[in-house]
């Protein structure tokens, strides 16, 4: 009767519908498109009218989680919720989508255009309750080079 889940923390999206936070570990977040049903033009975020022909008939879809950094700039001051410095970018997605985004997980030396970057979420800050606000990001991905003392292999592409 007196169990009150006080201390249950809550991971809270920073703005409802931009991505899926997974519930299960393992799988990954996903970011949301909206896709014009007369032209096909994609948004995101998500359009309630089309940026093309203005139509407001749209379906949801999620996005690819992978994509190439476009452009990029490291911030060296601190900004609300962001130490300094950060980086922030455009990453292009294959379907055609240009994704303004954080970046996570970079160094100085290692950011360059063109360069391979995966979805992540991370923690933005903590809400007046101790909930986790949490945003999307993108993260270099490893280069995966061949290697020949590793047979792992990875199909697809
Ligand atoms: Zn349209």
């Amino acid at each position: 009767m007196a169990e009150i889940e006080k201390s249950v923390k809550r991971i809270i999206p920073i703005r409802e519908g931009l991505f899926g936070i997974p519930s299960e570990s393992g799988e990954k977040p996903r970011l949301f498109g909206s896709r014009c049903n007369p032209c096909g033009q994609l948004s995101f975020p998500p359009r309630k009218v089309c940026s093309n022909c203005f139509s407001e008939e749209r379906e949801i879809i999620p996005l690819s989680t992978d994509g190439k950094l476009y452009s990029y700039t490291i911030v060296e001051y601190p900004a609300p919720g962001l130490l300094g410095p950060y980086a922030i970018g455009y990453v292009d997605l294959p379907e055609g989508v240009r994704v303004f985004s954080i970046l996570a997980g970079w160094d100085r030396k290692s950011l360059r255009v063109g360069m391979d970057v995966e979805l992540t979420l991370g923690k933005f800050k903590d809400d007046k309750e101790g909930n986790e606000i949490v945003t999307y990001q993108f993260r270099p991905v490893p280069p995966s080079h061949p290697s020949p003392s590793r047979g792992e292999g990875k199909g697809g592409g």
